[in-house]
């Protein structure tokens, strides 16, 4: 790929009336190149061509939603060398890439049965991987670069259509460019699209679609230079759900089943919520209501007049089309629908958005509002109503897992060894100090020890881990979730079985930890741990000697921390540690053992899930 000298010139456009012209503009011909990048748009452009020309590894591009992936992606076809492919999961999409290509270079050829259109062959062709994976053999033409929009619905699946599109693309061609663009390069479940950033840190390195994330813009600043609207949340509400009793399942999914129930329960909310959402929508031009599941959705319609419509995952493509052409030209005002707006949706003049749904995922959240984030004329603001309590900020960094529980929030973790900022979820106080954090491995990217003058000096994920268990072969420190030692391959003990086999044994009890108690006792501070029942079991601690302080540390104060990897104070007398009560946490449970006449702490586990889980 070859940059192109004109474009790299190319000035930002100053505020740019805040569109691209292509948007404004989209009968000028190609010829005169009506198209100015705007600035965050060539520094994507200019990023993947140094990338590519220092490496062959794919590569991906994260601009949130309306920073317009399309012109991007068009002037790379139009300085490509070679033949491009682009690709792409919805019609509209494809329509819009395609357009946006022609605007900048020679048209685009279009590979669409939703578009009536299959035309394989041409300098640049775009294609629904529908349709494209159902006739392989037609983009035989041999191309250079592939680009995947909304590249986060690649499965690494062998079998998924886009694999076995890009494993015949590579026979063809081995070398090949794969290029992805997304808003949101995670999936909840399977984690980050991507292998490293390059801001130095890890993302996924189980099997990633992509090697390297190579540009990733925040939302932040194109609000502030107003390529996108202005987000207001709005805070007067007049009801809220309360989804706090549902837990994510490990793909961050709540299950349908119970949020109905729970809705069953709250039937009362909807109707208040809905009035208010009309009330608000008064003044308003375009509203998207979304909605939890399909039930919920078809009570929120009962509530509303013929201005709104619904769409689901199962609403038929004819009606479908026709429901959002009559929401464009406004004679539709409201769009309810279910988990099937957050993509590819684009009707700028959206101005409220109001989420009946509960979602464990930040980007999620942020794919939401950004439908409502494009610019259109006389729109000032789109006004945004979290009737779920989700209680995102519209600017929170990804955190990369589910979020563990409703109180959590991002929270900045520095490693104690790499100095790298860890982005975890955390729990914050009402100064918002850092009062705990679940981080478990340093998300940061260190130079490996390995390298040689005559290897590539290659970066590999720090290896502190914060919270973690020990091998009991070979002591190493291991995830707290392994099963395997990373190490020595050994099999890590399963707590489940080996409680069980305890648990047999007489003389033992699993004491579940309800409480925690640290007090005085004279020169000793006494730790109380108390069960369901009002069981207590007690250990002391001393701080005359520095042995014993020690000790605390060791046995007490490293395994109860809430803020591992974080230096606590030192700890010289009872008091000091009766002042700092907040940095420690209460185990699950202790593993006691009788011996004679005393109960004898075996183990404590935290971070437990399993079995014997307390319940509450
Ligand atoms: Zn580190
Ligand atoms: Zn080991």
């Amino acid at each position: 790929m070859t940059q192109s000298s004109t474009q790299s010139e190319t000035q930002p456009m100053p505020q740019a009336a805040a569109e691209n012209a292509a948007d404004t503009a989209p009968s000028m011909a190609a010829a005169t190149n009506p198209i100015q990048l705007r600035n965050y748009q060539q520094d994507a452009v200019d990023a993947t061509i140094n990338h590519f020309k220092r490496s062959k590894d794919s590569a991906v591009l994260v601009l949130p939603t309306g920073a317009g992936k399309s012109i991007v992606i068009a002037e790379l076809a139009r300085i490509a060398k070679g033949n491009v492919l682009v690709l792409t999961h919805v019609k509209e999409l494809v329509e819009q890439n395609a357009q946006k290509v022609g605007l900048l270079t020679e048209s685009a050829s279009i590979y669409s049965a939703g578009l009536k259109q299959k035309k394989a062959q041409g300098k640049t062709v775009v294609a629904s991987i529908q349709s494209a994976a159902r006739a392989v053999e037609r983009f035989s033409q041999g191309f250079s670069l592939v680009i995947i929009d909304e590249c986060h619905r690649v499965s690494t699946e062998k079998t998924s259509q886009y694999q076995q599109l890009l494993s015949q693309l590579i026979k063809q061609n081995p070398k090949l460019k794969l290029l992805g663009l997304t808003a949101t390069p995670y999936r909840l479940g399977s984690g980050y699209v991507y292998r490293h950033h390059y801001h130095g840190k890890v993302g996924n390195t189980d099997n990633p679609v992509f090697e390297n994330c190579i540009f990733d813009l925040p939302m932040r600043p194109l609000i502030k230079q107003g390529y996108l609207t202005e987000p207001k949340i709005f805070d007067g509400l007049s009801a809220q759900y309360d989804f706090n009793a549902l837990s994510p399942s490990d793909t961050g999914e709540y299950p349908q089943a119970e949020v109905d129930a729970l809705l069953k329960h709250q039937g009362r909310a909807t109707k208040a919520i809905i009035k208010q959402v009309k009330q608000v929508a008064e003044l308003r031009r375009g509203v998207l209501i979304f909605a939890a599941t399909v039930r919920h959705a078809q009570e929120i319609m009962t509530y509303l007049d013929d201005s709104a419509a619904l769409i689901t995952a199962t609403t038929p493509h004819l009606e479908r089309d026709d429901i959002i052409s009559r929401f464009k030209t406004e004679s539709l005002r409201y769009i309810v629908n279910v988990a099937v707006l957050t993509t590819g949706f684009d009707a700028p003049h959206v101005d409220l958005i109001a989420i009946l749904r509960p979602t464990a995922s930040i980007s999620l959240f942020q794919q939401m509002i950004g439908r409502g984030l494009r610019l259109a004329p006389n729109k000032t603001d789109c006004l945004v109503i979290d009737y779920a309590a989700n209680g995102y900020d519209l600017y929170y960094p990804e955190v990369g897992q589910a979020k563990p529980n409703s109180r959590a929030v991002p929270v900045q973790v520095h490693c104690p060894v790499c100095s790298f900022a860890n982005t975890f979820w955390g729990l914050v106080d009402n100064d918002g100090d850092l009062v705990e954090h679940y981080g478990r491995r340093c998300q940061g990217l260190v130079d490996s020890e390995l390298q040689s003058s005559t290897v590539n000096i290659k970066e590999v994920q720090c290896d502190f881990r914060f919270r973690s268990k020990a091998c009991p072969d070979c002591g190493s420190d291991n995830d707290i979730a392994a099963r395997i030692c990373l190490q020595c391959d050994s099999t890590l003990i399963d707590p489940d079985k080996r409680l069980k086999q305890v648990l047999n044994a007489q003389h033992h009890h699993l004491f579940k930890c309800q409480e925690m108690l640290l007090t005085q006792d004279g020169n000793k501070l006494v730790v109380q741990y108390l069960d369901v029942e009002g069981n207590d079991f007690k250990q002391q601690f001393y701080f005359d000697t520095p042995g014993q302080r020690r000790a605390f540390f060791a046995v007490f104060a490293m395994s109860h921390t809430r803020t591992p990897g974080m230096a606590h104070p030192k700890y010289h007398k009872v008091e000091d540690v009766l002042k700092d009560l907040k940095r420690f946490r209460k185990p699950d449970m202790l593993l006691l053992k009788k011996n004679k006449k005393f109960w004898q702490l075996q183990e404590a586990f935290f971070d437990y899930q399993g079995r014997y889980q307390l319940s509450y």
